[in-house]
Formats: C-alpha cells, structure tokens, sequence
C-alpha cells in the first residue's frame, strides 16, 4: 500500500516512510492511495481475538513490513493493556484489552486499560514498537518533540519510554495540567524521556513546539519527530477497534448494522471509524460528539466550517477549534482532489471559514452525523448513568453518550440499531468532574494512579521561550 498527500505534493511512499514523516513535507495529511474493501472477510473476521483482528487489518496497509514481523510488534503492543474480562451475560470468554459492555440504551467500548487510562494508548503503544522497529538496525535516531493539555503527552511518554534509538521531550504548562495527568507524566524516569514544564499556557508550549518543527534545518540537523494525531499508524490503530466493537455488538444484538459515537477533538478518532465504514464495516452512521467547542457540530449541520474561540470545559482533551485530521475528510469529499482541496485550506487560512453544499437527501455525508453537549448534559450525563447504571463515565466519553441518548430519544438514530459509545478516558483521570457530578469522589479510583502517588518524579523547568527550547533539545541529543 503507498501513501499520497492531500495536497498532492510528494511522490507516494510506502508505509514505514509514511509513519517517519507525520505530516506530509508539503504539509499535507498523508493517506493510503485506497481503502481495501474487506466486505468477503467480515464473517471469518468476527471471530477473532483482538491482537489477532489488528494483525489481520494493519497487514493491509504495511506493504513493506514482513508478516512475521508486524505480527510482533501488534503483539507488544497489546499486552501493555490489562486484560479485562467480560461482563457475565456476554458471550465472549476470552480477556480482552478493550471490552464492550451494554449500559442502559448504549454499548460502551472501554478503550481505557491502557497504561495511562486513555484511548491514546492503544495508538501510541503501537506506534512507539513501531518506530523502535523502523529505526533498528538503521542507526538512525528519532527525537519526538510534543506539546500537551494532558493525555497526549503521558500516552506519549509510556509508548516511548526505554525504546532503543528514541527520545521524547514533551512541554507541559506548569501548573496547568491536572495533578494525576502531571503525575503520569513526571514519574516516569527513564533516560531517554525529558518532561519539560513550561512557565505558561499550553498555546505557549504549542507554539514553542512548531517553530522548533518549522526551522527545517533544526529538524532534520535534529532528526525530530512527531507523534500528534495526524500520523496515519495513529490512525491505523484506531481502526481495528471500530471493527472489534461492531463484531462484538452484533453478536450480542444480532443486528445487521451499528452506529458509533464518537468523542471528538482533533477529528482522529472519528476518521478511524469512517475507515471502518469505507472498508465494508456495516456501520449505519458514525456521531461526532463534541463539547462547546462545536466547530465540528455546526459544520455537519449547516455546512459551514467557522474557526471559534477555545472555551475550556470538562473534557479538556476536546478544546479544540481547529481539527486537524479534517482535512482527510475533506480530501475525500472532495473526490480526492488534491487542487480543490488546497484552495478550501488556503481560503481557511485566510478568512478562517469554509462553507459547503450538502448533497442529496440534505446531509453533507453518508455516514457522518453531529450533536454537541454542553457542561449542564454532560454533568446531567454522568450523574443519571450512575444512578441507573452504577456505571461512572469520564467527561469526555459522557459527551458522546449524552449525543447517543440525545438521537436515540430524537429518532435520530432508529432504535433498532446498537449504539457503540466509545468510552475514551477512564473517570479517575477527572475527579472533580466525577465529584461535581455525583458528589462522590471516591468514585473516581484507579489503583494504576494510586500506585504512582509518592514515587520519585522528575521534569525540567523552562521559559515560554523558543530559543531555550531549542538549546534544551540540542543540548540534550548531543
Ligand atoms: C484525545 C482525546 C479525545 C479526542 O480525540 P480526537 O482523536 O482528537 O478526536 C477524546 N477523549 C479523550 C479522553 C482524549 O484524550
């Protein structure tokens, strides 16, 4: 399988060069040059095993990594998560890393038993075997540089860790970033990880971080990396589970077809699901759900894609305005026309709008739907789930299932299609949401977060400022 740029600008590379690039060097999104259509395998399929299904998916788009090897790394990869066993009315027998469980009107995909409790780990797992293994034997070094509001960069820091060949450096805002999310982060000591806390705002951290990218002589003097949601292995690994939790809930339901909601930020998530639905997965419709940042909402509504201010909430990780995986679905809407696309980014860039028509029957896409929920419904969400259920949902999976409840009572979806809610955070990441909501903190306990309270912590202290950031990294990749 090669690999093409939205923009249309680089010749197409295979799959290892692809995932060493990130972002395409014309700034562009990179995505297969197809979507394999898999519609004959999807019975044989629905009966294996999570690490098997991945292997099985990935082997479609890794043209240039042996079986045998590929194999490997999906298997290292897995066994990071712990292995949950299922609800005793589901027919499934063997543990899984990421269970699906019914919950009152919806199905909960639990993405979350990865090392640091979030959904990011079941790509940044895969990701980090993936890079160790591009880069054996190569004698080639990878300096990873991230900016982080939170999950990313812990996600990040456990895939990476220990890994032969790689460092990660990752800006945090001091004081900014939750105490269990800081924690996850400052605990961990290895060599090559460096936590860099900087004196100011996760826009100052972002931005320090893209003039160090933007310097192409740094970069590649550097050898610098990128691990944020626009590297397609992210994608990727994201796939597999849209597949895993269709299987797992038509089993259960004996439906033909299911919908999916999807807590969105960057777009990455639900773009993983839409793969899903191109390669034959029988998914009636994918929700993105977001918060009052609702740039994505309004867009699948009216057609128009306005740049907003950032509101902070409770589901931080999804306070975004700019989402930087939609230009794949642009891409694709517009036929893969890489001109068409490069004047609708260009006219973004300018004047921060994109207006489109919506086709027949009134939608702008087959699949894609929206809904939004603001800080009321989603605290009114955690509340009523566990009142009912005796189930405790993190803030931003409560977005997407008070948007799954939303359309079901609206007709929106039909009440004989499953929905899969895709639970991206675990709740004890976000006490005080859970405290607010229920009025019961002790709800929100992991023993993962337990056990790293009272170990030895370490980051480094740095000014908002380019040039320190830059003589950091030099300093540090000598
Ligand atoms: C990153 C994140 C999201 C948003 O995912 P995108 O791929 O950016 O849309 C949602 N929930 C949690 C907990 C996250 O960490």
């Amino acid at each position: 399988m090669r690999y093409t740029s939205t923009r249309g600008g680089i010749e197409p590379v295979e799959f290892k060069l692809a995932v060493m690039m990130g972002l395409a060097r014309d700034g562009g999104l990179l995505l297969p040059e197809s979507f394999p259509d898999v519609r004959d395998r999807l019975q044989s399929w629905s009966r294996l095993g999570y690490a098997d299904l991945a292997f099985e998916i990935m082997r479609l788009f890794t043209g240039d990594i042996p079986d045998g090897d590929l194999r490997r790394i999906v298997d290292r990869s897995y066994a990071a998560f712990d292995p949950v066993p299922p609800a005793l009315d589901e027919p499934w027998t063997g543990a899984e890393p990421v269970p699906v469980r019914q919950c009152g009107p919806v199905h909960v995909l639990e993405l979350y038993h990865g090392p640091t409790l979030a959904f990011k780990d079941v790509a940044l797992q895969f990701l980090g075997n993936l890079f160790e293994y591009v880069l054996s034997g190569s004698g080639k070094a990878l300096n990873v540089v991230v900016a982080t509001s939170g999950d990313t960069g812990s996600a990040a820091i456990h895939g990476l860790r220990g890994k032969k060949g790689i460092r990660v450096f990752v800006l945090h805002p001091a004081g900014r970033v939750s105490p269990v999310q800081a924690l996850q982060m400052t605990s961990v000591i290895d060599d090559n990880v460096f936590n860099i806390a900087i004196d100011g705002t996760f826009d100052d951290a972002q931005r320090m971080v893209k003039a160090l990218f933007s310097d192409l002589p740094f970069k590649d003097a550097h050898s610098l990396g990128a691990v944020n949601s626009i590297n397609w292995a992210r994608i990727l690994a994201q796939v597999v589970y849209y597949f895993y939790a269709a299987f797992r809930t038509i089993e259960r339901t004996k439906a033909s077809e299911v919908a999916f909601s999807v807590p969105t930020g960057n777009f990455g998530d639900v773009f993983a699901g839409y793969v899903a639905a191109q390669m034959g997965l029988p998914v009636r419709n994918l929700f993105v759900a977001t918060n009052e940042n609702d740039i994505l909402d309004r867009f699948f509504r009216t057609g128009v894609y306005a740049r907003g201010e950032v509101v902070p909430t409770l589901s931080p990780s999804m306070d975004i305005q700019v989402a930087s995986n939609f230009e794949r679905w642009l891409y694709l809407h517009f036929g893969c026309d890489c001109g068409r696309l490069r004047d609708a980014m260009a006219d973004f860039a300018a004047t921060g709008r994109i207006e489109l028509k919506a086709g027949e029957g009134g939608s702008l896409d087959p699949w894609l739907r929206s809904g939004s929920a603001d800080t009321a419904s989603t605290l009114a969400t955690i509340r009523r789930f566990h009142a009912d259920f005796g189930r405790v949902l993190d803030p931003h999976t409560a977005v997407g299932v008070a948007v799954a409840t939303e359309a079901l009572a609206s007709g929106a979806i039909d009440g004989s299609t499953p929905v899969v809610c895709l639970a991206t955070a675990h709740p004890a990441k976000f006490p005080d949401a859970i405290a607010r909501a229920t009025g019961d903190r002790s709800l929100a306990v992991c023993a993962r977060i337990e056990a790293l309270k009272g170990l030895p912590t370490r980051s480094y202290p740095l000014a908002a400022s380019e040039r320190e950031l830059a003589d950091f990294v030099d300093l540090h990749t000598r």
